[in-house]
């Protein structure tokens, strides 16, 4: 890595100063963790995977029409990004049951929900990310109003064309947490689509198998996680350059 500012450092990700004013180098880590730090470990290759799938799935929601932080991938493990201001507050959108939710009602995991579930946490490490309401978000200050309701609008339109694009791949989107920041552009204030999208935040099991495709296999010990991982990428069509010690072994670029 070059020598440049760290400005934060992550579980998962470590930001440096970007080259322009306005920009900052998400730099993708192979750090796992779990339950809020308790568990932690590597998964070998997992920040080139994240950083191509988080990649190739932002450009296709700017496709679509969704503003997102991202500028352009820099190499294995690093990408531009616009310089945003966070918002603390984590959205989590459901699908199926499963992890969290499943725990909290007693249900099954797989149980289909009749619609889509939006729930919000406040990022904070020290609390243990806690459930919030929008109310909370408001009266806190953490977002107004108009800017939870374009919140929720442009997760709900990210699920359903993620959902969409998955499913296409034989790959059932089960639930995701999503991140926004406010940008700036002249005087206008914008929100967009901040952080990454990968298996570490999403679930994603196969149609065919219900086979978990994500960070679960970490978190519950279910092995062959970079094979997992890996399996999402080549699916979606953008298995990872070569390149020295980033991807080692025989098997991983097929
Ligand atoms: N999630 C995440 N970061 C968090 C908490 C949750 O990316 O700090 C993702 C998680 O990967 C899953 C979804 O949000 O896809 C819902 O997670 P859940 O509330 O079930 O919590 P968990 O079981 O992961 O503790």
């Amino acid at each position: 890595m070059a020598k440049r500012r760290k400005l934060y450092e992550g579980k998962a990700k470590v930001i440096f100063e970007g080259p322009e004013p306005g920009t900052v180098v998400q730099y993708f880590k192979d750090d796992a963790t779990a339950f809020n730090n308790k568990k932690k470990g590597t998964i070998t290759g997992k920040g080139v995977l994240n950083n191509r799938i988080s990649e190739y799935l932002m450009l296709c929601l700017q496709d679509i029409g969704i503003p997102t932080h991202f500028v352009r991938r820099l190499n294995m493990r690093e990408q531009l990004v616009r310089e945003v201001e966070i918002i603390p507050v984590e959205v989590v959108i459901r699908n199926i049951v499963a992890g969290s939710l499943a725990k909290r009602f007693d249900m099954p995991e797989g149980t289909p929900l009749p619609r889509s579930i939006v729930e919000y946490y406040y990022k904070s490490d020290e609390l243990d990310d806690p459930m919030i309401s929008e109310e909370h978000i408001t009266a806190f200050g953490w977002a107004t109003p108009p800017e939870l309701d374009e919140i929720m609008s442009m997760s709900l339109r990210i699920n359903d064309y993620l959902s969409g694009l998955f499913l296409g791949i034989g790959i059932r989107l089960v639930d995701f947490k999503l991140e926004f920041g406010r940008l700036w552009d002249e005087d206008q204030m914008h929100i967009v689509l901040a952080d990454e999208i990968s298996p570490d935040n999403c679930r994603l099991w196969d149609v065919k198998t219900s086979e978990k495709m994500d960070k679960d296999r970490f978190r519950r010990d279910l092995g062959d996680v970079e094979e997992a991982y890996q399996e999402v990428a080549r699916r979606l069509g953008i298995l990872p350059e070569s390149g020295p010690g980033d991807m080692p072994g025989p098997d991983t670029l097929q």
